[in-house]
């Protein structure tokens, strides 16, 4: 029902062609964005199988969304924080537009230990995706921009928003003024930095969605040179960095140097379960400075306070509470449940003698479906399993023969799914 009822607004956003326009020219850049947008599209054909198939129970490995409930010990500080405002002693209003200072002083000590990043440069924000718009408007529209190929569509999507992407070409789905670094199984989905021209900023994910791989030090160690030697800024998104288990950099700061070419953008999304609370961080080093030598961090500060207002004051006393030595121990808990699905999940998928990146260090499978268009893999898989997964092509056309799934799920499902897979595409060729 929830599907029908989306599906039903976007229609009708569509059929809201009236004669009444008004004056306003529509910005060329909105106009310029790629149309059919991943996820609404991936609705419409879960719709469509839904009415096809009604008894079908459709599992979603599609979207990236957490589903295990939030421990109790981190819930309960919320629900404190929220009656404490029904207090004259507890209530309080506006707070710093940067965030408490006890949770800046805590991110600093929990995630960037011995990484030399001050409280002062942490800014609290309510989430990961509104950081990326808000880091972007720190450059002008003439910035050259770089992203991973395959990449999470908000780096693309906000460069082109902002007027810096250029043309889209039609003929390989790239656009013109931004450079794509390639990232396949061949170059171990590290971009080949020799071949790669210089852009102004540097938009990196690791643990990357939707590959699931982490760089190494030793990769990123080239990344920080790369960005020095070119005199370029590294936008670095850590969002997954919680699932890294191979000892791989959880931070661009562990790399010496980065505090003069590196900005972090993080999450409490994927780490602790707060995709729908909204809670995450920027970390602006004192040390970046534009080319006259103007602090970074001065103009970020002004974009904060001018662009928000401070993340939710209850919302901040969850963050604390996960940041606790009991939130902490209850969120790995968690964790280690996604990481265990995930390593069901690529067992299913390897015994079916696929080739599978990721889950190791991150909460997706790229599975790769060689010489097959990803929409068709995409479509055969939720005929015959019932199973939403999402086209690799929507990260870009670094994705098209591959599919990007998910291990977020309760444990019946996952299992389930591995099930189905197992019995049902066995029989299948994609090539
Ligand atoms: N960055 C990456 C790489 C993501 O995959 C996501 C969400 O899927 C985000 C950022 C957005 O995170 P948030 O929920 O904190 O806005």
């Amino acid at each position: 029902p929830k599907t029908k009822l989306h599906i039903q607004s976007l229609k009708s956003m569509e059929d809201n062609k009236t004669d009444q326009s008004t004056k306003v020219i529509r910005s060329a850049n909105m106009d310029n964005l790629r149309t059919g947008y991943l996820f609404p599209e991936i609705s419409r054909r879960e719709y469509e199988h839904f009415e096809k198939y009604p008894n079908a129970k459709i599992i979603k490995l599609g979207i990236g969304d957490t589903t295990e409930p939030i421990p109790e010990c981190i819930a309960s500080a919320m629900a404190k924080q929220a009656m404490a405002l029904s207090t004259v002693e507890g209530y309080s209003g506006y707070g710093d537009e940067q965030g408490e200072k006890a949770l800046r002083k805590r991110i600093a000590e929990k995630f960037y230990k011995n990484m030399d990043v001050k409280w002062e440069e942490v800014f609290v924000s309510d989430g990961a995706q509104c950081d990326i718009s808000r880091v972007q408007m720190l450059f002008g529209s003439h910035v050259t921009v770089a992203v991973q190929n395959p990449s999470f569509p908000a780096y693309i999507d906000s460069t082109v928003i902002l007027g810096r992407a250029g043309n889209l070409q039609g003929q390989n789905g790239k656009y013109e003024r931004i450079v794509y670094m390639e990232c396949t199984p061949q170059n171990g989905f590290f971009p080949d930095l020799s071949n790669t021209p210089r852009t102004d900023i540097i938009f990196f994910c690791s643990p990357n969605n939707p590959t699931g791989t982490a760089a190494s030090a030793a990769q990123l160690r080239r990344l920080v040179d790369f960005a020095t030697a070119n005199g370029s800024i590294i936008v670095y998104d850590s969002s997954y960095a919680a699932y890294i288990s191979d000892g791989s950099p959880t931070s661009i700061f562990q790399i010496p140097g980065a505090k003069q070419v590196a900005i972090e953008i993080s999450s409490f999304s994927k780490f602790a379960g707060f995709t729908g609370v909204r809670l995450g961080w920027t970390v602006v080093p004192k040390e970046l400075s534009y080319s006259n030598g103007f602090p970074i961090i001065k103009d970020y500060d002004r974009i904060v306070c001018t662009c928000f207002n401070g993340a939710s004051n209850i919302v901040q006393a969850g963050g604390l509470a996960c940041l606790s030595t009991e939130g902490f121990q209850a969120v790995s808990k968690v964790l280690n449940h996604y990481k265990e699905n995930a390593k069901i999940l690529r067992e299913a998928f390897r015994g079916l003698g696929m080739e599978v990146y990721g889950g190791q260090n991150a909460p997706y499978l790229w599975v790769h479906f060689p010489g097959s268009s990803s929409w068709e893999v995409f479509a055969e898989i939720l005929e015959k399993t019932h199973i939403l997964t999402i086209p690799g092509r929507g990260f870009g056309p670094g994705g098209e023969s591959y599919i990007r799934v998910s291990s977020f799920g309760h444990r019946q499902t996952i299992l389930e799914a591995s099930k189905r897979l197992t019995s049902s595409l066995r029989k299948f060729n994609f090539n």
